[in-house]
């Protein structure tokens, strides 16, 4: 609800509000730096009817101070002077079993673990037991598996920017992980410019962020199909390669489920636009320069040489902090790479996500028929281009990887 007050100077009438009527909630990217800049807890993170947190006040709590829509990034762009510069290296973890739990290379870890030995905190997005994903604060390296691998989801914040000032507060060093908008939330949040000295921020090259509705229905249906419940769940399973990557999910009755991207529903609806959140496809955080420190992302098209199968991760060098982390790193192979190929290969460094243009109906037959019935009608690739797939999939064993993927870099 609008609240109104009379500017003394002009006797205009203005209106004042919290951000949640102010923001359009189509540019609200859930990044919940509201919630955690407000002195009085007058707003949370609700779940809206597609699946996406927002912002939402609680009854009686505003207090009008404004500070919420001060801050917000979807309102003020540029509330950081963006970084000048980025420098692509290509990267691989030397430790096996780090880089098996990694999504590509492990370049994370790798970053995360120098931060540990420095003494410092790592925050990023971790599950919990019902597949929920939020932001947590680690200081030890055996807890860093917790942060490691991509969740296709929008991680919960909570209230981590307020734990990350406090530990800024205290001298401490903090990397800060998450999708550009986490990190535009947490400098809208960090007011005080004197802390970001100890402040190092990781951005993901970033598609947008699927629907968290649609993926616990998937789940659901899963569970039903396999009747046991998940105990283990992985969206970038490295089974078949990093690059064909699937899901995987290990069940309480000992069954398994593995599907490459291309024969799963969650992820033929991710890739292909049916259900992101609809700040992804304005995203203003695409492109050059970068909002984080550091970015890291997989590295598609790296050329054969560097090639490796358990995962390749790119990481973008955007600061002078940056630069520092970097030159911290250990237990890592490094490689210079043209940040030009790195562009090109990944469309994220170009432009926003398109929307599917078949994602209403998508979402039409979802709320009425549920899960079930959408991805059978909407998220199975069409018989010829599967038959396709598979042809295009199984010529690698014959033909070698190099054709393959040099014919994957035409499409
Ligand atoms: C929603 C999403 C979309 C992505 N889109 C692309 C893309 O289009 N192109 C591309 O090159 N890379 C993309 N990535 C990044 C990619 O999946 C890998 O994270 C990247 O290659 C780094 O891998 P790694 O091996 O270094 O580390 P990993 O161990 O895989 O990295 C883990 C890091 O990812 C963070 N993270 C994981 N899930 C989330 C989440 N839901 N929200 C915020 N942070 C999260 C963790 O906090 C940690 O910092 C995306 C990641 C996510 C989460
Ligand atoms: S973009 Fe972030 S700060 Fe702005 S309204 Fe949405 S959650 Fe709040
Ligand atoms: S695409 Fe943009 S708005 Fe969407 S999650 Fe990624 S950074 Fe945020």
């Amino acid at each position: 609800m609008y609240c109104r007050d009379i500017n003394i100077l002009t006797k205009e009438v203005i209106v004042i509000s919290s951000v949640c009527n102010q923001v359009n909630p189509e540019l609200c990217a859930g990044c919940g730096a509201c919630m955690n800049i407000c002195p009085n807890d007058a707003l949370e993170m609700t779940c809206d009817q597609a699946g996406f947190l927002i912002p939402q006040e609680v009854a009686g709590r505003c207090i009008q101070c404004n500070l919420c829509v001060e801050i917000c990034p979807a309102i003020n762009r540029g509330l950081r002077e963006v970084n000048q510069y980025a420098e692509a290296y290509g990267c691989f973890i030397s430790d096996q079993a780090e880089r098996q739990r990694s999504a590509s290379g492990g370049a994370f870890v790798a970053l995360a673990k120098a931060v540990i030995n420095l003494g410092g905190i790592v925050y990023g997005a971790s599950f919990d037991e019902d597949y929920h994903v939020k932001h947590i604060g680690v200081d030890k390296i055996d807890d860093l598996q917790l942060l490691q691998g991509s969740k296709y989801l929008q991680s919960e914040i909570g209230y981590s920017f307020r734990s990350v000032e406090k530990h800024l507060g205290n001298n401490r060093l903090v990397l800060f992980s998450g999708t550009p908008c986490q990190i535009a939330g947490l400098y809208g949040y960090l007011q005080d410019r004197s802390l970001l000295k100890n402040l190092i921020t990781v951005d993901l090259i970033c598609h947008g962020v699927p629907s968290e509705r649609v993926f616990q229905d998937y789940l659901a249906w899963l569970q039903r199909k396999k009747h046991s419940r998940i105990k283990a769940f992985t969206f970038r399973s490295k089974k078949a390669g990093w690059n064909n990557f699937g899901c995987e999910a290990h069940f309480e009755n000992e069954k398994r489920y593995f599907r490459m991207w291309w024969t799963d529903p969650f992820m033929i609806g991710f890739i292909n636009n049916f259900y992101l959140r609809s700040s992804c496809y304005h995203c203003p955080y695409v492109g050059l320069p970068r909002w984080g420190d550091l970015t890291i992302g997989d590295f598609w098209g790296v050329d054969n040489e560097h090639f490796d199968r358990k995962g390749v991760s790119v990481i973008l060098i955007n600061s002078k902090q940056g630069r520092w982390l970097f030159e911290n790193l250990t237990g890592v192979d490094l490689f210079k790479a043209d940040l030009r190929q790195v562009v090109k290969h990944n469309f994220p460094l170009r432009q926003p996500a398109e929307i599917n243009p078949k994602a209403a109906a998508f979402f039409e037959l979802y709320r009425s028929k549920g899960f079930a019935a959408a991805q059978q009608k909407y998220l199975k690739f069409p018989a010829l281009k599967f038959i396709l797939f598979k042809i295009y999939w199984y010529s690698q064993f014959i033909f070698g990887e190099r054709w393959y993927r040099r014919l994957k870099a035409k499409f």
